[in-house]
């Protein structure tokens, strides 16, 4: 078969968007917070869970989120994964690894890079801590905080965090 009637299987059509991001009052609070170092949950007005970031509602309830709280910038492995594949809009040398974080206080996980450790002792239920960039580099960007890494406390019991798996 010659090149012209073999059939065209895959294009290639780059496209570029150029918008304007407007985060509304809970996200615009939650980035606020993180240009001071702060991770900030808003709590559910009817049930009382705390969601990282907030977007003004909860979820379960569609009760407003309306009391933010400061949360600990410690938390949870929930699950986690090993990247090997490579993505034009992420900037991480291959492999990494990325986790759901549940931080302690929030009632959600939170997505973060894991480092510090070789990726075979990465586990459910280990604990980690924000590394955050320097102070003065900080912007409205939840890239304020490079990675988290293992910290040295005691795995969390499956038991205690099945429910946000
Ligand atoms: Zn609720």
């Amino acid at each position: 078969m010659s090149e012209e009637n073999e059939p065209i299987t895959r294009i290639i059509t780059p496209v570029h968007v150029e918008y304007t991001y407007t985060p509304g009052v809970a996200s615009e609070r939650f980035l606020r917070g993180v240009r001071e170092g702060k991770l900030l949950g808003g709590a559910c007005d009817a049930c009382g869970r705390v969601y990282v970031p907030s977007r003004g509602a909860c979820p379960r309830c569609a009760a407003p989120t309306s009391e933010f709280r400061e949360l600990s910038d410690k938390g949870t492995v929930i699950t986690f994964c090993v990247v090997r594949v490579p993505a034009e809009n992420i900037d991480v040398e291959l492999p990494y690894c990325t986790a759901s974080i549940l931080l302690d206080g929030a009632d959600i996980s939170f997505t973060g890079l894991i480092q510090g450790c070789p990726f075979e002792e990465v586990r459910i239920g280990m604990r980690v801590q924000a590394v955050w960039k320097p102070e003065a580099e900080w912007d409205f960007s939840i890239g304020n905080i490079q990675h988290f890494e293992p910290n040295s406390e005691a795995d969390v019991p499956f038991e205690d965090i099945k429910e946000y798996s």
